[in-house]
């Protein structure tokens, strides 16, 4: 997904490509198009996501065509820093819009600021003690306000700053936007968003930044030993609940089996199932009869487990988006959680892909006393299944039959003749019929 989705003025497409951005981050993918249509929205994600240019952007285009030099947008920060931060940012991603910023705290004169308020700004980015200064001194006027940014709530409660909000919020207009921005949903965040939003829009990016609340980890492994690898993998990680993707329906279908074989308390889930045997493997993932989820993209779409230990990619995802949807299972809000991507050596250029989205290179890990030499069967048993025709799902890789050379990829466009085919072991024989 490009920006160019957003439709954003040609002014402001101008200044994300001289800033270099490619790709919208996954809270700019989320956050962007309900602030656009106006709603209020609680955006969980921390520092280093791209959480500024998520409300930025927006407020930019929404200022764009009215009245100039009147605050109609109020950024509210914890610090100055932060608040310099932003200030500059909006310089960067408006800096062709005429649009005017200006920054309040306290710390330095307040001369200069009420001149430049007085000078006429749109946007007023502030800490919250001395906008409250000059709320008082009627400094600055907030009739025309139209939106409202609260950046890192978590901080400012931190810091005690909550009642100066509420104190600012009840001098607003009632009728406006509200956004509001923290990298957790404790208590009293939650409080304050039941006060301060209305019918809010809630995105969570917890997983973006690869240091807070998921690790990623990637396990580089051979096509053929996935399924042996995973069964170690399990023994060795201390698991709660685990939702493992792959890439087609019947493998899910299959691994599913062999880890109820295994001895786990596992159920699959994709799109051969009946609706009843479907909500079944759901109830019983949500309320811990299952421990272990094994699905297909598709099949998992909507699942909302809240304590999920571990995302386990049993095949690598399509896109980029594909793998922040699935490790966003995971390391909800507060909680931690791990995302595990079993990686064959053609998945490298989507690896790529990924660590520029996520901003970090992704940890590789072997999995210790785990015979990575074993060589390939003759017939691979990654695809050795009855070859039965089955329908297609749209999107998904029709479950594959050695040597059929005929299965495709329609989501990505990819033919994947059976000579060339993703994730085959390149040491092991070839299947039957293979090339
Ligand atoms: P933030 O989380 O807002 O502090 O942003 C973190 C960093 O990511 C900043 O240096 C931004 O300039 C940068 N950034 C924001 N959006 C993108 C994007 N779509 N692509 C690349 N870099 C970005």
């Amino acid at each position: 997904m490009g920006f160019s989705s957003f439709k954003l003025h040609p002014k402001l497409a101008a200044s994300i490509k001289a800033l270099g951005y490619q790709v919208p981050t996954p809270i700019q993918v989320q956050a962007i198009p309900p602030v656009l249509a106006g709603r209020d929205v609680m955006g969980l994600a921390q520092t280093g996501t791209g959480k500024t240019a998520a409300f930025v952007l927006p407020i930019l285009e929404r200022l764009l065509p009215g009245p100039r030099g009147r605050v109609r947008s109020l950024i509210i920060a914890p610090t100055r820093e932060l608040a310099e931060q932003i200030h500059v940012s909006i310089g960067e991603l408006g800096r062709n819009t005429h649009l005017k910023s200006c920054t309040v705290y306290g710390g330095v004169g307040v001369n200069p600021q009420i001149s430049k308020l007085r000078s006429g700004v749109d946007i007023v980015v502030a800490c919250p003690g001395r906008l409250l200064d000059h709320l008082a001194q009627k400094t600055i006027d907030l009739e025309s306000l139209e939106i409202l940014v609260i950046d890192e709530a978590d901080r400012m409660f931190d810091m005690g700053f909550l009642p100066d909000i509420r104190r600012i919020i009840r001098q607003l207009p009632v009728k406006r936007q509200t956004l509001m921005f923290s990298a957790t949903m404790a208590p009293s965040i939650r409080k304050l968003t039941d006060e301060v939003l209305s019918d809010p829009v809630t995105v969570k990016i917890g997983h973006t930044n690869p240091a807070d609340t998921v690790s990623h980890a990637l396990f580089p492994v051979e096509q053929h030993l996935k399924t042996r690898m995973l069964m170690e993998l399990l023994r060795q990680t201390d698991t709660e609940s685990i939702l493992i993707f792959t890439r087609t329906k019947y493998r899910a279908k299959r691994i599913g089996q062999e880890l109820q074989k295994a001895g786990y308390r596992a159920a699959s889930l994709q799109g051969n199932l009946s609706q009843n045997k479907r909500q079944e493997a759901l109830d019983g993932f949500r309320d811990g009869s299952y421990q272990i989820l094994v699905a297909t993209d598709i099949a998992a779409r909507g699942i909302d487990v809240s304590n999920i230990s571990h995302v386990i990619n049993y095949d690598m995802p399509d896109t980029t988006d594909a793998y922040t949807h699935r490790i966003g299972r995971t390391g909800r809000a507060a909680k931690t959680g791990d995302a595990f991507t079993f990686v064959c050596q053609e998945d490298e250029p989507q690896v790529r892909a990924i660590e520029r989205v996520l901003g970090a290179r992704i940890e590789r890990r072997v999995v210790k006393n785990f015979d990575y030499t074993t060589p390939a069967p003759k017939r691979d048993v990654e695809f050795a299944r009855p070859p039965r025709p089955q329908r297609r799902d749209r999107g998904e890789v029709k479950p594959e039959r050695a040597g059929t050379g005929k299965e495709e990829n329609r989501k990505t466009g990819k033919g994947s003749p059976a000579s060339g085919r993703t994730g085959f072991s390149t040491t092991g024989p070839k299947p039957a019929g293979g090339g």
